[in-house]
Parts: structure tokens; C-alpha cells; sequence
């Protein structure tokens, strides 16, 4: 017979998403049963790049975990974009640093946080099976330990933070989109010689194909390579190469053939786009629940913590009986589309793998050029706004400097 237990909100996925979504939730009083399929409280994604980026630097300050971040060895990164025009450089403002942490410290540390939270029982190594329905309604979840044990877990809200894959909005039938990936992604850590930009990230935009050296803790180097997918049989057939002949080929190379891999070289070849409709009657999608969208620009990880603290804040005026939770979960999704929609439109057309357009050619040599512009293009980079709150500034950076270059045609290659 299942185990009963009550709580306010059942979080299924105990990573970056659900761990921040528990503490926010914790601390506005709630009774939040975080539950986690994987048994070892050290488990840890092991397929990202962990660039995280500045938009959610806010929220980790607030969750606590700034500091232990950085104390565990983390860096304060921004990023250096190559482009075939030269180099768009980053400015050196507060808020546009990113922050970097392998997943394996990052991960055991935010589930550690959110375990110590006064409301909040992690609950290792059971699997949501089950929703649990009143009616229209989702009032929690089923979930089944290794051993085959059920426990009902009720509440007023579930929350899905499983994952690109989520089982939760799978089971819950929500609204779902999926779009293609062009690219594939291989990359690994090295150890060896840092590059020109350390501590701060580089990527290269060879249009179409892409690369990137993120510095991270511990002296090491993320290499990443993006190519299209034809080249799959190159990666397959002896991955490590492959990922370093595509880095050491790209223009002012980072030292990848003077440093040693560390750890085996990860890699992916379907990454579809998953975009769900981030609400239900009971329940809500945060993290890559309700948007994935990489690799191709490593936005998912700030994006987690993100939606994890919006959710958060919309519903816990309903959960201390305020308001309706249709009301928080309205303001949620409300939310949520405000903030990530243009991004993720603008992410999903270019992750088809297609080369760029004569806009984004206009706007990106603009940018190697004119500081003002690459300043726009680092706060929609970092996610710190909105691709709408650019576009008109942008564009008169634009017209401004390919104004300056009719009058002088000598000043170098035309976008
Ligand atoms: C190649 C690659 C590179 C990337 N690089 C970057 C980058 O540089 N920067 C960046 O910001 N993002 C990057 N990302 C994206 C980032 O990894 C994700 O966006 C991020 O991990 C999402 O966090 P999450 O909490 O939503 O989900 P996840 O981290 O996927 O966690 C889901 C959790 O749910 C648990 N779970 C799943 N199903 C169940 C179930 N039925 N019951 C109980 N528990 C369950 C899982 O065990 C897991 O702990 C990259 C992704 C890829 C594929």
C-alpha cells in the first residue's frame, strides 16, 4: 500500500531549477517535498558547459550562493566573441560577469543549500511515476524508490524541474513544442596553458560552425566544439580528436594542442529544442522542463535559476492563502514568456545551424567596431534584457557607423 504524505509543494528534479525553487519556497514558509531520482546527494549534470550566465547572477546572490561559488573556486567570467569581422569585446561593467563552476561542485553544493532549508525534505532516489489528480487538477505525485516501494506525495502545487525530458510534462500532457538542433556538441576539460582571455570565456562564431574555451575552476579549461551534424561520423569515430582539430583549426587559437585532456570527452548529437507551455491547473515547469534551448548559446543553467526564483515569488502569496494559485501561476507564466520568449525565438532560429543573416552580419560587424554596440550585444548575450529592448538602439548604432563608412569606404571589409 503507497505511503501518504501532505505538503504544499512537491518539486520533482532536485538540480539547478528545483533546488532554487525549494529555497525561495522554503523561506516563504512552505512546506516543499523535494524529490530526486538520483540516490547520491553528489550527483551532477554531466553534459554542460556550466557558463552561467549574468542575468542570473541576482538570484544566486539572493539563494545564497554567491560566495560559496566563488570560495569553491568559481570564476568571474564575461565572454570575447570572435566573428569573421574581428573581435567583439566586452565591457568591463559590474553586472555583465558571468559566473563558472564545474556542475560537479556546483550541483552537490545547491542541493546541499536547499536540503539545509527549514521547510524543505529532499527526498533522494525516488522517481516521479504518477500524477496525482483532483479532477482537472494535479495534486501531486507517485513516486517508486529503486526497490519497486510507492509513496503518495500530495500537494497544492507540483512543480516540474526534470529536465529537457521531463516526465512531469509528459504525464501532465501540457502544451509542447519541439524544434530541431542543427548543430551537435562535443567538448572536455583540459589542463595547460591559459588562454589570451582568462578568466573570461571566448567563442568562436565561424558561421555556421562554432567553438568556445570557457575558463573554469581548478585551472581548467571547458574546449566545446558545435559543428553541423554531417560531421558526426568525425566525432563518433574518435571524439578527442576531432574536438581538437576543430579548436586548434579556428582563427587565433586557444592552446588546446599544448593541454591535456582531463576526464573523458562529452558529447550529443540530438538536442532538439523543447519549449512547453510553462503551466497547468496544479502545476508549473521550470528550468529545462519549460525551456530547453542549448547548447548553442549556454543560457539553460541561468535560465533554471531564473524561473526557479520567478515561480517562487508568483506563487507564494497563493500558498500562504493570499490569492488564488491561478492567480500566481498566471503571473508565472506571464512571467516567464515575457522574459525568455524573444530569446528563445531568436535561439531556436539560429540553432537550425544556418549561417548568419544580413542583419545579425549588419549588427555583429557594427559591434567588433563601436563600443556602444557591443555593449548591447553583451546585456542580450548575458541575458541581462530582452532581445525587444535592444533593437531600437541597435539599430541606430547600426545606421550610424555604416553612415561613417559610406564617407569612407577605405576603413575595412564590408559585412
Ligand atoms: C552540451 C550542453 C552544454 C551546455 N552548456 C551550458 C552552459 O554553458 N551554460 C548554461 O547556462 N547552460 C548550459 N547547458 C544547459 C544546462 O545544462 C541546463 O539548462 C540546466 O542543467 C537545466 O537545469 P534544470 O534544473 O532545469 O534541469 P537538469 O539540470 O536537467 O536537472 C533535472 C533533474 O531532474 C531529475 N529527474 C529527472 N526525471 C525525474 C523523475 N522522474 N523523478 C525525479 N527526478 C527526476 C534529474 O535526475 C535531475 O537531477 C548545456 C546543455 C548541454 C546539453
Amino acid at each position: 500500500m503507497a505511503a501518504k504524505a501532505d505538503y504544499d509543494v512537491a518539486i520533482v528534479g532536485a538540480s539547478l531549477s528545483g533546488c532554487t525553487a525549494a529555497i525561495l519556497l522554503g523561506r516563504a514558509g512552505a512546506r516543499v517535498a523535494l524529490i530526486e531520482k538520483r540516490p547520491d546527494p553528489q550527483a551532477y549534470k554531466r553534459i554542460c558547459s556550466h557558463f552561467i550566465q549574468a542575468s542570473a547572477v541576482p538570484t544566486i546572490e539572493r539563494i545564497g550562493l554567491y560566495e560559496p561559488i566563488l570560495a569553491a573556486g568559481g570564476l568571474r567570467s564575461r565572454f570575447h566573441s570572435w566573428t569573421p569581422w574581428g573581435w567583439i569585446e566586452p565591457t568591463e561593467e559590474r553586472h555583465a560577469y558571468c559566473l563558472n563552476l564545474r556542475r560537479s561542485l556546483l550541483d552537490p553544493m545547491l542541493r546541499e543549500a536547499a536540503a539545509a532549508q527549514p521547510g524543505v525534505e529532499l527526498i533522494l532516489g525516488q522517481r516521479a511515476e504518477r500524477l496525482l489528480r483532483d479532477g482537472e487538477a494535479i495534486r501531486g505525485v507517485v513516486v517508486h524508490d529503486r526497490e519497486g516501494s510507492e509513496r503518495e506525495i500530495e500537494a497544492k502545487l507540483t512543480i516540474g524541474a526534470d529536465g529537457r525530458d521531463s516526465a512531469v510534462a509528459e504525464m501532465a500532457a501540457v502544451e509542447d513544442k519541439t524544434l530541431p538542433h542543427g548543430r551537435l556538441a562535443y567538448g572536455g576539460y583540459f589542463e595547460g596553458p591559459k588562454p589570451r582571455f582568462w578568466p573570461d570565456g571566448a567563442v568562436w562564431f565561424l558561421d555556421p560552425d562554432m567553438a568556445a574555451a570557457f575558463p573554469t575552476d581548478g585551472g581548467l579549461v571547458f574546449y566545446i566544439a558545435m559543428t553541423s551534424k554531417e560531421r558526426a561520423p568525425e566525432f563518433k569515430e574518435d571524439a578527442e580528436r576531432a574536438l581538437v582539430d576543430h579548436v586548434a583549426a579556428v582563427p587565433e587559437p586557444p592552446p588546446i594542442r599544448e593541454s591535456r585532456l582531463v576526464g573523458p570527452v562529452i558529447g550529443k548529437i540530438e538536442m532538439p529544442n523543447r519549449i512547453r507551455g510553462p503551466v497547468a491547473p496544479g502545476l508549473a515547469l521550470i528550468g529545462d522542463a519549460a525551456l530547453a534551448t542549448d547548447p548553442i548559446f549556454g543560457v539553460g543553467c541561468g535560465f533554471a535559476f531564473q524561473s526557479g526564483e520567478w515561480l517562487a515569488d508568483s506563487v507564494s502569496p497563493a500558498l500562504r492563502g493570499i490569492e488564488s494559485l491561478e492567480s500566481g501561476l498566471r503571473r508565472y507564466r506571464k512571467r516567464h514568456r515575457r522574459q525568455l520568449r524573444m530569446h528563445a525565438r531568436l535561439i531556436h532560429d539560429y540553432s537550425t545551424g544556418r549561417k548568419f543573416d544580413r542583419v545579425e552580419r549588419m549588427m555583429l560587424s557594427t559591434a567588433v567596431r563601436d563600443p556602444e554596440a557591443a555593449a548591447l550585444f553583451e546585456a542580450v548575450g548575458t541575458r541581462r534584457v530582452t532581445p525587444p529592448d535592444v533593437l531600437a538602439p541597435m539599430a541606430r548604432r547600426v545606421v550610424a557607423a555604416n553612415a561613417r563608412r559610406l564617407a569612407s569606404p577605405a576603413r575595412g571589409p564590408r559585412p
